[in-house]
């Protein structure tokens, strides 16, 4: 059904399936627009919850539940990539989904995300799909190793890979790795990590933030640093590239997407690793620093409103408050440090329990 593209007029309701960290700072960006919104989530404790008047409490194949919410808001968006297709199509049906179903496809499967960047000739990881033993074997022939195996749905920080550099290790990695089918990636030699946060509205204006440098520590993000320390040419190429990106898939919203920076010869290039079709946690440092955040973006994009600048004001560091981290604040940060807590009541290792923005005089 084709939907009405003209703005969103103040007041309206967004409907967000997830009620975590990225949904609640989606929320808060949305009132501030003089928005509402009404968060979908099948877990009680949502930290979410907390900043949002309209809250549905139900699981994603609720079919009344998903009816009911679509009833209740003017356009839906997601703070996850895993929305089961099916909720997808339903709640599509009835109102605008921004970013679109096609999206949410392509980002919840490694290989057919990787198809399609390397069908608009984005450079991604050689890799082979790999549904039986005698696939991975015939895929170590054909990249070598060290490699990665993945699966193609359902990862996040670093689970559902194993890195294989020995032969011997084939059949105990594929047989730990569930859900099938995987892929085996070549092992990218990266310098380091980069990624690009770029948004694109109704109108199809598209805009791209500074590119971050991110560290990760166990899998997990752990910093992500602004300026990144690349060549300007080598930034200004992967906004490019995150552009192509955003344009083929006539995508409404933010997108993240993260790359390998690669020697090449005397320079270095530029590999895709993989995109999100969110708001992204290599973003956050947007809200300390830039003159329109992420999650405003986001908003004002699944609004159909002009984007805002992302102009950057700053230098800034992001570091995620991971488990009992978030036990610095407020005593072990100074004045120039800007906390941004998720209000999550128990903290378990592991967990993202907020982060902090170190903001310094721009380079
Ligand atoms: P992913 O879940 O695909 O984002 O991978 C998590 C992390 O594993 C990445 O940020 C990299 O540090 C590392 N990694 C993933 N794929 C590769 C690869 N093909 N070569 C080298 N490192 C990789």
């Amino acid at each position: 059904m084709p939907h009405d593209l003209s703005p969103l007029p103040q007041g309206s309701t967004i409907g967000i399936l997830g009620g975590g960290q990225l949904g609640r700072m989606l929320s808060l960006a949305a009132s501030k627009l003089g928005m509402k919104t009404h968060i979908y989530c099948p877990d009680a404790n949502s930290p979410a919850f907390e900043v949002t008047p309209h809250k549905t409490v139900a699981a994603y194949d609720d079919e009344a539940a998903l009816a009911a919410f679509a009833d209740a808001v003017d356009v839906i968006t997601y703070e996850f990539e895993n929305v089961p297709a099916a909720t997808a199509e339903f709640l599509a049906a009835r109102k605008p989904l921004r970013p679109g179903a096609n999206a949410l496809a392509i980002s919840q499967d490694r290989l057919a995300e990787k198809s399609f960047l390397a069908s608009k000739n984005i450079p991604v990881a050689p890799h082979r799909a790999v549904e039986s033993l005698a696939d991975l074997e015939a895929a170590i022939d054909a990249l070598g190793l060290p490699a990665v195996l993945k699966t193609t749905r359902l990862g996040y920080d670093g689970k559902g890979q194993r890195v294989l550099r020995d032969r011997a290790d084939a059949a105990a990695a594929f047989a730990a790795l569930e859900p099938k089918p995987l892929v085996l990636e070549a092992f990218i030699p990266f310098d380091k990590e980069i990624s690009v946060v770029v948004a694109r509205n109704t109108t199809g204006e598209v805009r791209a933030f500074d590119a971050a440098e991110n560290v990760h520590r166990d899998h997990i993000l752990f910093t992500s640093t602004v300026p990144a320390d690349i060549a300007p040419g080598l930034e200004k190429h992967a906004a490019m590239l995150a552009k192509v990106i955003v344009v083929a898939l006539d995508y409404v919203g933010v997108l993240g997407v993260e790359f390998f920076v690669v020697p090449s010869g005397e320079r270095q290039a530029l590999v895709v690793n993989e995109i999100a079709p969110r708001v992204h946690n290599s973003g956050h440092w947007t809200e300390a620093v830039c003159l329109t955040d992420q999650f405003e973006q986001h908003i004002r994009a699944v609004l159909g409103w002009p984007l805002g600048d992302p102009a950057r004001m700053a230098d800034v560091v992001m570091e995620n408050l991971v488990g009992d981290e978030v036990l610095t604040v407020p005593t072990g940060i100074d004045g120039n440090t800007q906390p941004h807590l998720y209000g999550k009541t128990e903290i378990r290792a592991g967990r993202k329990m907020g982060h902090i923005n170190k903001i310094t005089r721009r380079s």
